[in-house]
């Protein structure tokens, strides 16, 4: 695959000058042929929808509480070019979080039930920064695009960001109150995204075993009454919980040395 996955970046990289990135920190080759600010792009405008849209939740102690926690997980990101922005959308029934582009990151009220706290909260926002950083998002949007447009309607697509771009990107983020589909993550960018985070906790000084707890509560509810959104697009089992226990020492080491 990954020999597969580097002859497509050459051929690409003629056909549509866009460039092969590597996933930060993993340092995993990637096929995007979408360029950052592209991506960027489409992030704001996502985000610029969402906030005329969805009804924002104004509690000052857990805006206080979000922007705490997200501010030190984007300080440990190291992306001084995002403009970070953390917004809480009131909405009880929905399980979910995400970070878009650029650096928008929304938490829905649902999810906070099952972070508990602040060190819950930020593996869950330490988890959705990484898969902006490390650009999941362009990653499975360039493969969808691949795969439903021929070679010359791919061109077009990516550079007008017309209505079938916007739409692939919204799915991708799992915004499904507007075209009811769930694009998830692949299994290999759920993994990255678990190991990036846990790393960024570390580093903002989150005890990264909470990611531990928070994933064990997650699959515990999820073997109750399924919750849709963040485990259709997150899906939790063992190998995951079983991933996070083998890269824990190397994040513990990060979190004592982010404590000196
Ligand atoms: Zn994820």
């Amino acid at each position: 695959m990954a020999l597969l996955r580097a002859i497509f970046c050459v051929l690409f990289l003629g056909a549509f000058l866009v460039s092969c990135a590597k996933a930060p920190i993993t340092g995993r080759t990637q096929l995007i042929l979408i360029s950052p600010e592209a991506e960027k792009g489409l992030g704001l405008k996502t985000a610029q929808e969402i906030l005329g849209k969805e009804p924002i939740e104004h509690d000052p102690a857990l805006n206080a509480m979000l922007i705490r926690v997200g501010s030190r997980i984007a300080k440990a990101a190291g992306r001084p070019d995002f403009e970070w922005e953390f917004h809480l959308i009131k909405r009880d029934d929905v399980v979910n979080a995400f970070c878009l582009p650029g650096g928008k990151v929304f938490v829905y009220t649902g999810v906070l039930k099952y972070t508990k706290d602040e060190c819950g909260l930020a593996t869950v926002i330490g988890h959705e920064v990484a898969h902006a950083l490390a650009r999941h998002g362009a990653e499975r949007m360039s493969l969808a695009l691949l795969s439903q447009v021929g070679e010359t309607a791919l061109e077009a697509t990516l550079s007008s960001q017309g209505p079938q771009t916007v739409q692939t990107f919204r799915m991708l983020y799992g915004l499904v109150s507007n075209v009811g589909v769930i694009l998830p993550y692949s299994r290999k960018q759920e993994f990255e995204a678990d190991y990036i985070g846990l790393m960024l906790m570390a580093q903002a000084g989150y005890n990264p075993m909470c990611a531990l707890s928070f994933w064990e509560r997650m699959k515990k509810a999820q073997s109750g009454r399924p919750i849709i959104y963040f485990l259709a697009t997150h899906p939790t089992d063992e190998a995951r919980i079983e991933r996070l226990r083998m890269v824990l020492p190397r994040a513990m080491e990060r979190y004592n040395s982010a404590l000196k």
